[in-house]
């Protein structure tokens, strides 16, 4: 299958984690960026698929890659493909993006203005379980210091504030 492509982006080295999506030019706020594309998979096939990843992650320093997304009640996507040049996209804190599902079809959405250049990036959206594996090297000023879905964030920060030291 030929990778997909869309006029908006070039992957290049990024800064965050391996590859990482560019802004090749503006993008206004609520673009389609490019579709997330990939293996339709069953739901159980989905459950021993994301086993694979998160235990080789354990022993790596940054975040390992887990790749499916929800599509439906019965089916998911795998986008660990070779055309699916969405999944360069990397995790920060302070994300420009967000994936959304339209008409069954997975997009990568501008949800401000993105200036040319500019690296895209969306919240991978992790649970709070075992949340410390994945931690997160953004850099942002909010970053949270891992890979979390944002309604989890006060658990974490809630943490954070109880190892400080008291002020002398
Ligand atoms: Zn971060």
């Amino acid at each position: 299958m030929i990778k997909t492509k869309s006029s908006y982006i070039v992957v290049k080295q990024s800064s965050i984690h391996n590859k990482g999506v560019f802004a090749k030019k503006d993008i206004p706020e609520a673009t389609r960026i490019i579709e997330y594309v990939g293996e339709r998979i069953t739901k159980k096939e989905s459950e021993i698929r994301s086993e694979i990843p998160l235990k080789k992650s354990k022993k790596s320093i940054k975040h390992g890659a887990v790749y499916i997304f929800e599509l439906n009640k019965r089916y998911d996507i795998d986008g660990n493909v070779p055309y699916n040049t969405a999944r360069f996209i990397n995790h920060t804190c302070e994300p420009n993006c967000e994936t959304l599902l339209i008409s069954g079809h997975i997009w990568i959405v501008s949800i401000r203005d993105i200036t040319k250049g500019e690296e895209l990036s969306y919240n991978y959206g992790y649970s709070f379980d075992d949340y410390e594996r994945h931690k997160c090297y953004c850099n942002k000023t909010s970053c949270v210091g891992y890979i979390l879905n944002e309604i989890h964030w006060h658990k974490v920060q809630h943490k954070k504030r109880k190892i400080k030291k008291p002020a002398k």
